[in-house]
């Protein structure tokens, strides 16, 4: 995937990296269009770097991790000839022209724009919480299970994600408590049910958890229980933050159509209200955000695009 030169004009833009930016990256390349990814990050993939379940649910494939089904994209990705360019930031884009502005100064035109920025997870914003990342917060329960073994931990949020942490750590942590804001969880009745029998979880619902507290590493957290009227402490040396995920909508804002929550609203072609501006994966798909998703709307994306520029030629 070699450097291209930002002067010329191409065909497609697209914003991210991850399964959706590379799956219609990959199309477009099949399809003969002049195609440059811009990622931000340093390296490709997105969320599939954070994956560190077993991948089942994408037909015909079965991976341990989000890296080995990147590592299965790896040889597509250097045989094809789009133009990658990661560790880049961009400064501003106008949808209506299909025109960047990167952080380095250097100017980019195109005639279509793909958005595939995903989401990310959501913070809490509380004292801590920046402090301790990597010191006690955790990233994942499925990567640091074996090393949370005999250790108390706390775990926020009330959603499946949450929920699903708890059980995994149940069984080797002395004690898990489950902190959310909600009066009941949101998790799946399945997750619920096996929690509220389980002996070493203890849920406090409309509670929030206001500081995370510790010298070097997590040593407690500080809770504020709805109608009490002072927070009380909690030991615990370790902390997972579930509460949700929110779209990377924020350089579009003001110029496309968001819903309620920000993601991008698009037509079945994956177009936004903009013509030749499209949004595929996670950051346009709020009910059902999957890698197969994802793909799926990067091939589509790619073929209508195809398809007008070859009428227009
Ligand atoms: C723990 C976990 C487990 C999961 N397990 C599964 C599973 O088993 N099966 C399944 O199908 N799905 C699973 N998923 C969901 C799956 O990973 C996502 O649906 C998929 O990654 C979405 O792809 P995407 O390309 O839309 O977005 P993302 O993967 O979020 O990628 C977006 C990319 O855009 C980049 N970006 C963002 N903003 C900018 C910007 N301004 N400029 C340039 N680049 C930008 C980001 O750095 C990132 O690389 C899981 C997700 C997580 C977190």
């Amino acid at each position: 995937m070699p450097i291209a030169s930002s002067d010329s004009m191409h065909d497609v833009l697209i914003i991210g990296a991850g399964p959706a930016g590379l799956a219609a990256a990959l199309w477009c390349d099949e399809l003969g269009l002049d195609t440059l990814v811009l990622e931000q990050a340093e390296t490709v993939g997105g969320q599939l770097l954070s994956v560190y379940n077993p991948i089942e649910n994408y037909p015909g494939v079965s991976v341990k991790s989000g890296r080995d089904f990147l590592d299965l994209l790896s040889p597509k990705l250097e045989a094809a000839d789009f133009d990658l360019w990661t560790n880049t930031t961009i400064e501003s884009v106008d949808l209506k022209t299909k025109r960047a502005v990167l952080q380095s100064g250097e100017q980019l035109q195109s005639i279509s724009i793909i958005i595939a920025t995903g989401v990310r997870r959501r913070q809490l914003g509380i004292p801590g919480e920046t402090e301790f990342a990597g010191r006690g917060i955790l990233e994942s329960a499925t990567r640091d299970r074996d090393q949370l073994a005999g250790k108390d931990v706390c775990i926020i949020g009330g959603g499946d994600a949450a929920a699903e942490n708890a059980l995994l750590l149940a069984d080797v942590c002395p004690t898990v408590t489950l902190v959310h804001r909600g009066k009941s969880l949101k998790a799946r009745r399945e997750f619920t049910e096996q929690m509220v029998g389980h002996h070493s979880i203890t849920i406090f619902p409309e509670s929030v958890v206001i500081r995370i507290l510790g010298n070097t590493e997590v040593e407690a957290v500080e809770i504020l229980r709805k109608e009490a009227l002072k927070p009380f402490q909690m030991a615990v040396q370790g902390v997972l933050v579930r509460i949700g995920v929110q779209p990377n909508t924020e350089l579009f804002r003001e110029q496309i159509v968001l819903n309620e929550n920000n993601y991008v609203m698009v037509n079945g072609e994956q177009e936004t209200n903009l013509a030749n501006v499209f949004a595929i994966g996670d950051v346009a798909n709020p009910l059902a955000p999957t890698i197969s998703g994802a793909t799926g709307a990067g091939a589509t994306a790619a073929k209508v695009i195809a398809s007008r520029l070859n009428k227009r030629k």
